[in-house]
């Protein structure tokens, strides 16, 4: 298996460093990136290599910044890309698309990065798998723990919705419960790390390859497009790492030749108005993120500390996306929305994007005329609380079990469309 990891370098100042499980240049205190050598890359990727590879994210190997044969993997990526003429029509949209990560194995895009972190970790002979999560990272860090056969040890806030607790517990690791919000969550998470320097966090001390696997969502839009590149993205943004290595992944298709040139497509950012530093600094028009305490439905977004929300700040602004909050109320309405017109379920971090997209389509941000993709995380049974009280979370009606009671029910709801012809 070959490697065209070079090493790692600092998004500040650019210096080299070895791929190791460093993420802060011990300089600037910048964050590290994956550097690689794009020219031994283009001399040995081609569409028919990737094709011929497995339908997961290990398709794109030699994009990736590991060298295992056997990497931790539960499958996670190759997800479906649906197109949307319904929802298009609802929202005054010509051609567009739902990259529906519902279908992950822990049922979000987070199987994505942490399959590509453990199997950095392993190979660097961590044996514990450690994460502060809002959620989601916890499902998928405990699953792709139990498949390597590594212990694990997550961290949440403690009013996490109830399916992810579940969800992370039933892999028999080690889940604890912190009572304060995601930030006080990841701050303790960083004590940890120099505290247990043999454990892998897979946001921390192996941030920098974690990060990498979220460029598979650009790989496989361009892949499933048939070699082509989307006009316009819209991307969820918790700390930002997802949107800023989207448009990582794009670039780097043009770069090894696997797109015709580096491509123009517009990256536009999804938060939730009770948690969006990152929004209110883009429509302030300033580079000052301010952090905010959390409040929202919306809480695999709920980080009011964005670590890459500056870098995703500079993503946005560079391509000509754009960036918005919604409400709460918008997030519930939009999840039903896309459930109506595409029949996908997403989690609330799903409306928080559909939200976004309705609402940019309606100012004119995201035009009918652009090939439009926007990306659905994390799957609706993990989020069910969120609707509870909503009209999609109640029956029609409840009767006796009588044909007169279904007839009489069945006629008093006036919003079905079916006929009484018979079917031959
Ligand atoms: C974590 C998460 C995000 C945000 O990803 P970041 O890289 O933190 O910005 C989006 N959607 C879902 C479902 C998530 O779990
Ligand atoms: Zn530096």
């Amino acid at each position: 298996m070959v490697d065209f990891v070079t090493g790692l370098r600092c998004r500040e100042c650019q210096r080299a460093f070895p791929a190791e499980a460093l993420h802060v240049c011990d300089y600037c205190f910048g964050p590290l990136e994956v550097a690689y050598d794009y020219e031994r890359i283009a001399s040995t990727v081609s569409r028919e290599r990737i094709e011929a590879g497995p339908r997961s994210i290990w398709r794109y190997r030699d994009l990736l910044p590991v060298d295992d044969e056997t990497p931790v993997d539960l499958g996670a990526g190759f997800t479906p890309l649906v197109r949307a003429d319904r929802l298009a029509a609802e929202l005054g949209l010509g051609e567009l698309w739902i990259k529906d990560d519902t279908a992950n194995p822990t049922g979000s895009f987070k199987d994505r990065v942490v399959s590509v972190a453990l199997t950095k970790a392993r190979q660097l002979g961590f044996k514990v798998a450690a994460c502060a999560s809002t959620g989601n990272l916890a499902n998928s860090v405990a699953a792709h723990a139990a498949r390597a056969g590594m212990d694990s040890v997550v961290l949440i806030p403690h009013d996490l919705e109830a399916a992810k607790v579940t969800m992370t517990t039933v892999y028999g690791g080690t889940v604890i419960a912190v009572e304060g919000t995601y930030d006080d969550v990841n701050r303790l998470c960083a004590e940890l790390t120099s505290e247990r320097p043999s454990w892998a966090f897979v946001n921390v001390n192996v941030r920098t390859y974690y990060a990498e696997g979220s460029k598979t969502l650009a790989f496989e839009i361009a892949e499933q497009l048939g070699w082509q590149a989307p006009d316009h993205v819209v991307v969820p943004i918790g700390s930002g790492s997802q949107l800023t290595k989207v448009a990582k992944g794009f670039a780097e298709l043009g770069k090894v030749g696997l797109l015709p040139e580096e491509p123009a497509v517009r990256v536009s950012g999804a938060q939730a108005e009770g948690c969006s530093p990152v929004a209110t600094a883009f429509l302030e028009g300033t580079d000052a993120i301010r952090p905010v305490k959390p409040k929202t439905i919306a809480k695999s977004l709920a980080i009011g500390n964005p670590a890459d929300g500056w870098y995703a700040l500079e993503v946005m602004r560079r391509t000509g996306g754009s960036c918005a909050a919604v409400t709460d109320a918008e997030v519930v309405e939009a999840i039903g929305l896309l459930a109506r017109t595409e029949g996908i379920f997403a989690e609330t971090a799903g409306g928080v994007t559909i939200a976004t997209l309705a609402k940019l389509a309606a100012s004119g941000a995201i035009r009918p005329d652009e090939r439009v993709v926007a990306l659905v995380t994390g799957h609706g049974l993990k989020t069910v609380e969120a609707l509870s009280g909503s009209a999609g979370a109640v029956p029609t009606a409840t009767i006796a079990p009588t044909l007169a009671a279904f007839d009489a029910a069945f006629d008093a709801d006036g919003d079905h469309h079916h006929t009484e012809e018979p079917v031959r």
